[in-house]
């Protein structure tokens, strides 16, 4: 890449949920909406995001390659075939995938071979900046493909590399889907003080707050593990210690273990 991450200009192929998030923190990062290109199929979103951010747009996904230095693959898995059916890369620096589930060699194939590939898996809350991003670098991916990748995710959240690509159902397991997890686990929690006669709005407002900082705790002193926190909470034979005593003997640790267990058959089932 002969310019530098904040000078390069970002393309996205898709102009849908995922790429508008991380189009959002991108600009909200501080990086020129001029210099963020974006195609699609329709206009009605291209319009919208244009309104909202001011960056470019196109319904043609070759301006994006003769423009952009990175390019971001972001429509369907199903759809990504004909999308970058013809397309020329041979401008670009490197492709960005965010299709759940489509393996490199495949992107090889749709992109004729003309492009360094990385492969992403990033998950909704980076709407809100609070993304987590799991990334695989093909053989052909450079240092600087993997820093303008950083870039891109850092924008949105967190983000970590693996080393083999068979780990990226893994990734979707512990990122990609978990996000449901807790919304599950936040809805059982605010049900159960439903039923002990708590209103619904202040169950969820209680619940969703202790979550938040239950995360921001665990997120914000990394040298204390999780197990020491949960140590410190828990009095010898208080309430705390109740219900934990009472979740291990429903199998908690089980539970998640066969949760993401079926996640990642699935996923491997679906690539
Ligand atoms: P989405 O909202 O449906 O967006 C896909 C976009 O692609 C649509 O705006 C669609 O345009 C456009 N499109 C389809 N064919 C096209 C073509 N040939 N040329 C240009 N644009 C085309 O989907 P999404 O939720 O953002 O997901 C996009 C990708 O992110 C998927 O591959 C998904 O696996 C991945 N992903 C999503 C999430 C998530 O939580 N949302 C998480 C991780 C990964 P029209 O509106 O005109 O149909």
């Amino acid at each position: 890449m002969t310019v530098s991450l904040e000078q390069s200009t970002i393309g996205f192929i898709g102009a849908g949920n995922m790429a508008g998030a991380i189009a959002r923190g991108l600009v909200k990062k501080g990086h020129d909406p001029q210099r963020i290109i974006m195609s699609n199929r329709s206009s009605g979103k291209l319009e919208a995001l244009q309104q909202e951010l001011g960056i470019r747009i196109t319904t043609n996904n070759q301006d994006v390659c003769r423009s952009a230095n990175v390019v971001l693959l972001s429509v369907k898995p199903q759809m990504m075939k004909d999308a970058l059916a013809g397309l020329d890369f041979t401008s670009v620096d490197c492709a960005i995938s965010v299709a759940a589930g489509l393996p490199v060699a495949k992107l090889i194939e749709f992109t004729a071979e003309q492009v360094a590939i990385i492969r992403s898996m990033p998950n909704t809350p980076s709407i809100e900046l609070c993304g987590a991003t799991g990334l695989y670098a093909s053989q052909s991916v450079r240092e600087q493909h993997q820093r303008a990748a950083e870039y891109v995710f850092g924008a949105v959240g967190e983000f970590a590399w693996v080393d083999d690509e068979g780990l990226m159902d893994t990734v979707t397991a512990l990122a990609g889907s978990s996000p449901a997890y807790f919304f599950r686990f936040m809805e059982t929690l605010i049900d159960a003080g439903v039923k002990q006669g708590m209103d619904q709005d202040t169950a969820r407002k209680l619940v969703v707050q202790s979550a938040l900082g239950a995360a921001t705790l665990i997120k914000n002193h990394p040298d204390i593990a999780i197990s020491e926190r949960r140590i410190q909470v828990t009095s010898p034979n208080g309430t705390t210690a109740a219900a934990l005593d009472s979740l291990e003997e429903s199998g908690i640790a089980t539970m998640a273990e066969a949760a993401v267990n079926a996640a990642v058959k699935r996923g491997k089932e679906l690539s």
